[in-house]
């Protein structure tokens, strides 16, 4: 490495979960798969898959866990390059410094409408 490289940390939502942290158990998944276009799957039903799943119908496992790929964060960190953080926030800034500049001038607008209306 000739010149020196800088890195910034680039924090995301978690694409897994979305940026909740957790995910639907996924034989809860299969449950509401099997049992969806019913109101209510009936208690044998109930019995039957819990068992097949090697659970006591119950005591089933909590319908929400820990995303396995934030570790239950809800964001995912890595590394990036300076160049691709400031390519990623510079149109943010710079629209959010023209809108800015937009709003100043209508209010210079306004003040010197005022100003002639006073005038008068
Ligand atoms: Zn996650």
């Amino acid at each position: 490495m000739s010149i020196a490289q800088y890195y910034v940390t680039k924090v995301e939502p978690c694409p897994q979960c979305g940026g909740s942290g957790v995910i639907l158990h996924p034989y809860w998944r299969e449950y509401w798969e099997e049992f969806d276009n019913r109101l209510a799957p009936t208690k044998a039903e109930h019995y039957t898959f819990w068992r097949n799943h090697g659970y006591n119908p119950y005591s089933p496992p909590s319908e929400e866990i820990t995303c396995h790929n934030c570790n239950g964060s809800g964001c995912i960190e890595s590394r990036a390059s300076l160049e691709e953080a400031l390519r990623a926030i510079f149109p943010k800034m710079l629209g959010e410094i023209q809108q800015r500049e937009e709003l100043d001038l209508e209010a210079a607008d306004a003040a010197a409408f005022a100003a002639e209306w006073e005038a008068q």
